[in-house]
């Protein structure tokens, strides 16, 4: 008895897995991850049916019924309906290939469908709110993307895995909005945090990116500010409630409900881009397309946080500046610095001696490696690196009253250090993301004093590489996407 039902138990598991390799394709449509079940399956029915061979289960409900000591099955249902299904009286090798074919013809349709849907970003429903801002505008727009033109663009499908290039619809400008044709986007370390999963949850899939320069080719209704034809800049801060009291209070950055390009709001990796026009800067001239993209985040954090430093540091300002992270931003800070009569002093990563040369052609008194000791203690120091350790290392070379501003938006966690470091009112506070006033500030100040910007460009497609070169620390100075045309 135990054998008949085993016998049947084996039959309904065949049935279920015959079901699934045939339908299975609709169950990936809901739980995209599924197909690597179901692909090998399907491939494994395709097989069985193709070759004419038995599948593995046959031999063994046989055997459970030679056990069971008779040759019919014991219930109704599976005699009547179950068993004519998988096994047709009159299956023959002709028989077999049609149901072959089907089952090839099915999930071939179920994954072009999968695919196609994937390529244009809207496989899942974060994936549809990424395409869109969710405001009111945002069904009619996405009715009417489908039938706008194709853009390349690099997209982020899962943080920890490399971008995808894809070719997506060209996003519709909505209310005050600005279609942008992308001339060039700076990479940022910023992107490598999204990237690789260290800034929580950005809607998937995303276009990474937020150091945008880009010409206006449509503005949406409302949008007046720039007429088609201006280039712009797009920073990191895309959107902010301007009602809250840190947005009333002209802390904007700090709005819980501030949304953020390439991060919360798709960004500059692609031919095309959309922003929201009151958070567009007007670029000085005397910048060309690459140049002018490193000033709009390496530039403008950077220049806050150097203004912190100064309002902060107590007891004479700040004469003597130290620089934790030679990168594109402090390669900027550097010589706006240097241009205020102030002596920077540039740590990099223990023996990187290209980083150090870099730092003093450009006007560093001082360069050495983060484990190394100024000649002289600091009024204050900016750390860019994301190193926790290098926090009490920046106290420990800052004098009474002096201050250690963090400006990455991520760090290693800070290890334990003695309070005599922080004793004698020194200072150490972050600075997040930028107001509207800060870029203003600082594009007026890169206008009047000309910066010289080291870019290395990258093509569109390659964005994987500037990336990787980024976090290795091979780029002396910025990394930036110049899309072709
Ligand atoms: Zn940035
Ligand atoms: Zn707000």
């Amino acid at each position: 008895m135990p054998y008949r039902l085993l016998a049947d138990a084996t039959v309904l598991l065949h049935m279920a897995f015959v079901a699934f390799v045939v339908l299975g394709g609709l169950l990936v449509f809901r739980w995209p991850k599924l197909a690597w079940i179901h692909l090998p399956a399907a491939a494994w029915g395709a097989w069985v049916e193709c070759a004419g061979i038995v599948c593995p289960l046959t031999p063994l409900e046989n055997w459970f019924r030679a056990r069971g000591g008779q040759a019919a099955y014991t219930t109704d249902f599976i005699e009547h309906y179950l068993m004519p299904v998988l096994y047709p009286a009159t299956l023959s090798r002709e028989l077999q290939w049609a149901l072959g074919g089907i089952v090839l013809l099915v999930n071939a349709g179920v994954y072009f469908v999968l695919l196609r849907r994937r390529a244009r970003g809207l496989a899942t429903p974060a994936g549809r709110a990424a395409n869109g801002d969710g405001d009111p505008g945002t069904v009619a727009r996405r009715r009417k993307r489908g039938h706008n033109p194709l853009m390349r663009a690099m997209l982020l499908d899962s943080p920890g895995r490399p971008l995808r290039l894809a070719d997506i619809p060209r996003p519709t400008p909505g209310a005050g909005e600005l279609l942008l044709q992308v001339k060039a986007c700076a990479v940022c370390r910023t992107d490598l945090h999204v990237v690789d999963g260290e800034l929580p949850d950005p809607p998937l899939p995303l276009i990474p990116g937020h150091e945008i320069v880009g010409v206006v080719v449509e503005a949406g209704p409302d949008a007046t500010r720039f007429a088609p034809g201006t280039r712009v800049g797009v920073p990191w801060l895309g959107w902010t409630c301007g009602t809250c009291r840190l947005c009333l209070a002209g802390a904007e950055n700090l709005c819980a409900a501030a949304r953020f390009t390439g991060y919360t709001r798709n960004g500059g990796y692609a031919e095309y881009t959309v922003a929201d026009q009151r958070y567009c800067f007007a670029l000085p001239d005397s910048y060309d397309d690459e140049h002018a993209a490193p000033l709009l985040c390496a530039g403008l954090i950077g220049h806050r946080a150097y203004r912190m430093a100064s309002e902060h540091a107590f007891g004479g300002g700040v004469a003597r500046l130290g620089l934790y992270g030679f990168g594109a931003a402090a390669h900027l800070l550097a010589q706006v610095a240097a241009s205020e009569g102030r002596s920077v002093y540039a740590f990099t990563r223990p023996d990187d001696t290209p980083a150090q040369a870099h730092a003093r052609g450009l006007g560093a008194v001082w360069a050495g490696g983060s484990d190394h000791a100024p000649p002289e203690p600091l009024d204050a120091a900016i750390l860019f690196a994301p190193v926790g350790a290098l926090v009490p290392a920046a106290l420990r070379v800052v004098r009474p009253g002096g201050v250690v501003v963090c400006a990455g938006i991520h760090m290693s966690d800070i290890p334990a250090f003695p309070y005599s470091l922080l004793w004698q009112e020194r200072v150490v506070r972050s600075v997040a993301n930028l107001t509207r006033e800060d870029g203003e500030a600082f594009l007026e100040h890169a206008a009047r004093t000309p910066l010289r910007v080291d870019v290395v460009p990258y093509r569109l497609e390659d964005a994987n590489a500037a990336l990787d070169d980024l976090r290795e620390g091979r780029v002396q100075g910025a990394a930036v996407l110049v899309p072709q045309p």
